[in-house]
């Protein structure tokens, strides 16, 4: 009997990913034989690891911290190719690998991270950003792929913060060209009081934050003026389980209504899953059983 074609998610750490149960989900609910592991690669050698485990077999694979930026570069270069969202994002969590008939490989490299965020924030969720104004916190791989699919949900602005303003500069510059097309307004700014406060003030709030950093990893509030997040706004953090709390707490102290990223981890599993099988599972059960397995654990 044949063996299963191969997936993994890659990253550093990777223990914690819920990617393996949730790929099995949908295998099971589709009629798929699948294998999809979890693949620790070394900081320094992303692109070694990946060519090892294609030589064992790996038909394709996620990509997470911190390798989005080594992804997309493997799929910039020889042999390579690029969804025209993983090119505008320069970010890539998505790998398929195709063999040619000589045995030499291809690599398709794709970013899924926005359109799991749109599609929990305009399906799951049913809340339209048309005409919004919009916080986007961070400029790290995930910002980068969910900026493009944000602004085609023509929000009136998107204030792009991150702590190192080089990194939202250059984010900015890449998707300047995007704004008159979607009507969208796109402000980089530093993520401090100084810079946030003045900017607050003047907008009266944003109707929705999302939360692309991972301060809370390293235990640090983020530095957000009072009534950054208008009443009843969508207060999102990528982020799920413990590490997301001290974000959450901040939405629900200002009024808000919290989402954490189960719902986007789910959808972007799920459109992962369509490029490798052809098929879209669906994701309402899966995203419902893996809060109720992480609320049992
Ligand atoms: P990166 O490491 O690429 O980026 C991290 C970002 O966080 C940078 O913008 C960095 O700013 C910022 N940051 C780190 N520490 C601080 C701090 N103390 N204060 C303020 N900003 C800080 O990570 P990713 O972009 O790939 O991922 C971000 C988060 O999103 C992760 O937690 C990841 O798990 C989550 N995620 C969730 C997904 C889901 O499906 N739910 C999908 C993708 C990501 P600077 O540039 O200044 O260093």
């Amino acid at each position: 009997m044949t063996p299963p074609n191969r997936y993994a998610v890659v990253g550093n750490p990777v223990e914690h990913s819920r990617s393996p149960w949730i790929h099995a989900q949908f295998a099971q609910q589709t009629g798929r034989a699948l294998s999809y592991e979890r693949v620790l690669a070394p900081l320094e050698g992303f692109a070694t690891t990946i060519a090892h485990q294609r030589a064992e077999g790996l038909h394709g694979c996620n990509v997470t911290v911190p390798f989005k930026f080594d992804a997309y570069r493997l799929a910039s270069g020889p042999g390579g190719s690029l969804s025209t969202r993983a090119a505008l994002a320069q970010a890539v969590n998505t790998l398929r690998f195709e063999s040619e008939a000589d045995g030499t490989f291809r690599v398709f490299g794709d970013n899924t991270d926005g359109a799991g965020l749109v599609r929990d924030i305009t399906v799951n969720l049913g809340v339209s950003l048309a005409g919004k104004r919009v916080l986007l916190l961070g400029a790290g791989g995930a910002a980068a792929g969910v900026l493009g699919p944000l602004m085609a949900l023509r929000p009136s602005l998107i204030v792009l913060a991150n702590r190192t303003v080089g990194r939202s500069q250059q984010l900015f510059e890449r998707h300047r060209g995007m704004c008159a097309r979607h009507g969208t307004r796109l402000e980089p700014v530093t993520l401090a009081l100084t810079s946030l406060t003045p900017v607050v003030n003047d907008l009266g709030g944003f109707e929705a934050v999302v939360n692309a950093t991972t301060s809370s990893l390293s235990g640090q509030e983020l530095p957000l003026p009072p009534r950054t997040l208008r009443p009843g706004g969508l207060g999102l953090d990528m982020m799920y389980g413990s590490p997301a709390r001290t974000f959450l707490d901040w939405v629900a102290a200002s009024g808000g209504q919290p989402r954490d990223g189960m719902g986007m981890l789910v959808e972007q599993a799920a459109e992962s899953f369509e490029i490798w099988h052809g098929v879209r599972p669906q994701t309402a059960p899966v995203l419902q059983a893996l809060r109720s397995l992480m609320a049992a654990t």
